[in-house]
């Protein structure tokens, strides 16, 4: 077997197209402009891409954004302040603090200073306990976006055996929270798991989200398994010609492809789908902070 390669790249695109859809709509019907604020602190490299990214997509989507470049020796009484500030401000439906923040700020602090209304990354203690028990409001990004490329890949997810490698509130932990509300039986494993390749031998689906390159061997993947890898792992060039560095995901996909149904792949998989469900989660909040049902195809 040759397993069918997730794009998700395309997928997201889909979506972004289906997110102008809903923006077009939250204006004409009702008014609303959804608003998007992003904050960035200082100026690292990794940081500035990923925000540029943000706010280029949010205004294609016809969303307003609001960036907020901050210096790296801002007070972290000043970074309260203007997430106060965008707490109270009517034209912001998102609030998105770019992390990491330099160490003298603390970015727990921080997270729990946002509005849970606007908190578009679903970092708020009030967020998650909504994931959990199923309320209607954002949900993380990452996780959401998984779930997005295995319903459409698979249709209902109902009785399936999920097996997550990696237990981090960013990822592990929302994907249990949104594989259980799908009905799928799912196991957890983290770093004192054991025979883990015996664990993920039994999954039907497997999400990695690890941060170990390549760690996923093509021999722990079951006949047919989709597997989505949320890895990003910088690793040296195999060739001359390939430039210093390529990115590579937690799972060896090439070998995983021979057993897998479906996969991922990285770049090109996961990644994408990130800031598409950060819009998504945008016009969740929007519809809900004026009191209208956010439309079903952007949450979970
Ligand atoms: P964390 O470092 O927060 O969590 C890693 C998890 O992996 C931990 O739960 C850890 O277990 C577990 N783990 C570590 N080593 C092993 C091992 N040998 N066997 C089994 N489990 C292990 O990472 P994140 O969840 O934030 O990110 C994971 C990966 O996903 C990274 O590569 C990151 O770059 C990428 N990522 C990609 C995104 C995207 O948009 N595509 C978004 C977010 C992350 P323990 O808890 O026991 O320490």
């Amino acid at each position: 077997m040759t397993a069918k390669i997730i794009d998700g790249k395309a997928f997201a695109e889909n979506l972004r197209i289906s997110i102008a859809g809903h923006v077009a709509r939250l204006k004409q019907e009702h008014e609303i402009t959804p608003g998007l604020a992003v904050i960035i602190v200082g100026e690292d490299p990794a940081s500035q891409v990923y925000v540029s990214n943000k706010t280029k997509q949010t205004a294609e989507v016809g969303m307003n954004s609001f960036k907020h470049e901050l210096a790296a020796d801002v007070a972290e009484a000043d970074l309260l302040a203007l997430v106060h500030r965008l707490n109270a401000d009517p034209a912001v439906h998102g609030i998105l603090v770019q992390m990491p923040v330099p160490k003298h700020i603390d970015a727990n602090k921080v997270i729990e200073a946002i509005a849970p209304a606007k908190d578009v990354d679903c970092f708020t203690p009030a967020n998650v306990g909504k994931v959990q028990i199923g309320l209607p409001g954002p949900v993380s990004c990452t996780p959401l976006g998984c779930l997005m490329l295995l319903r459409a890949e698979l249709g209902s997810l109902e009785g399936r055996n999920a097996v997550i490698i990696g237990r981090s509130n960013l990822v592990g932990k929302p994907m249990m929270q949104l594989l259980l509300r799908d009905n799928c039986t799912v196991t957890v494993a983290h770093s004192r798991t054991q025979n883990l390749a015996d664990v993920v031998r039994q999954a039907d689906i497997v999400v990695a989200a690890v941060g170990r390159p390549q760690m996923v061997k093509g021999d722990w993947i079951k006949p047919g398994a989709v597997v989505i890898d949320v890895g990003i792992n910088r690793v040296p060039a195999p060739h001359k010609g390939e430039g210093k560095t390529r990115l590579v995901g937690d799972v060896d996909t090439e070998a995983a492809a021979v057993h897998a149904a479906a996969i991922t792949p990285v770049p090109g998989g996961v990644g994408p789908m990130t800031i598409a469900c950060l819009l998504a989660n945008t016009i969740t909040t929007a519809s809900l902070i004026n009191g209208l049902v956010p439309p079903r195809d952007l949450t979970a």
